[in-house]
């Protein structure tokens, strides 16, 4: 029996990357593989708090729904995690930050807004600002639990550096990829590959902490 490790996201591109970076020792899977969870509510101001707040929404779920107990009684071993990331863009204040996903949502609309729709509305709020001045970061945090749990949510975070390009270039990745020029690569995040986003990425920062205290202290038993 393995350890399985259940994502709090319907996003199958952040899905993939953990799935990819967190390697063979765990069968990971998104929440909605258990059953019809409800979208998860973020109203944090925080990635801090977004994470805690998804992670503790899908622990909830599961304590109150029998169905996915099946696929839990497989595994020896069963860790929730969420994620919560985005993109702080220095000329904008730190904007879109959390609210990255839904930063082209008009007022009245509720959900997130397209990758293509955000990456219009950066580029137009950043068409005055000069190379130098286009400087900015994705942050991830993650927030861990073992389940079935009593105690809080571990947090492990990362980050990568990198600037805002006028223009989309590439077709991989998701998001704001293809604006990203991580420092140190001419290529953007949707040019540079799958293994080295996935080796230089704020999710890969964070989830190589995660790793490491699974390995040390948390024990994955
Ligand atoms: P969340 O689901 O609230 O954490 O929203 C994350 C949003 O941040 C995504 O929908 C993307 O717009 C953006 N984002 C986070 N990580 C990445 C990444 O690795 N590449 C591109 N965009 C990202």
């Amino acid at each position: 029996m393995s350890s399985l490790l259940i994502v709090a996201t319907s996003n199958a591109h952040k899905i993939k990357e953990i799935s990819q970076i967190i390697g063979s020792e765990f069968r990971c899977i998104g929440m909605r593989e258990l059953g019809q969870i409800p979208e998860l509510i973020e109203c944090g101001d925080t990635f801090e708090a977004n994470a805690t707040s998804k992670v503790e929404q899908l622990n909830r779920w599961l304590e109150q729904n029998s169905e996915p107990r099946a696929i839990l009684k497989s595994h020896s071993e069963i860790l929730l995690l969420a994620d919560d990331s985005g993109l702080e863009v220095d000329a904008l204040s730190g904007a879109p930050g959390v609210r990255s996903a839904r930063f082209a949502a008009t007022e009245e609309s509720t959900g997130n807004a397209s990758d293509q729709a955000n990456n219009e509305k950066l580029l137009t709020l950043l068409e005055d600002t000069p190379d130098e001045k286009r400087t900015a970061r994705f942050r991830c945090v993650l927030a861990l639990l073992a389940y079935p749990t009593e105690s809080a949510a571990q947090l492990f975070s990362g980050s990568c550096e990198g600037r805002i390009a006028s223009d989309c270039q590439g077709s991989g990745g998701f998001g704001y990829d293809p604006l990203f020029y991580p420092v140190g690569h001419s290529l953007s995040f949707a040019q540079i590959g799958s293994e080295t986003k996935n080796k230089i990425s704020h999710r890969a920062q964070a989830l190589t902490q995660l790793k490491n205290y699974l390995a040390t202290e948390g024990g994955a038993s």
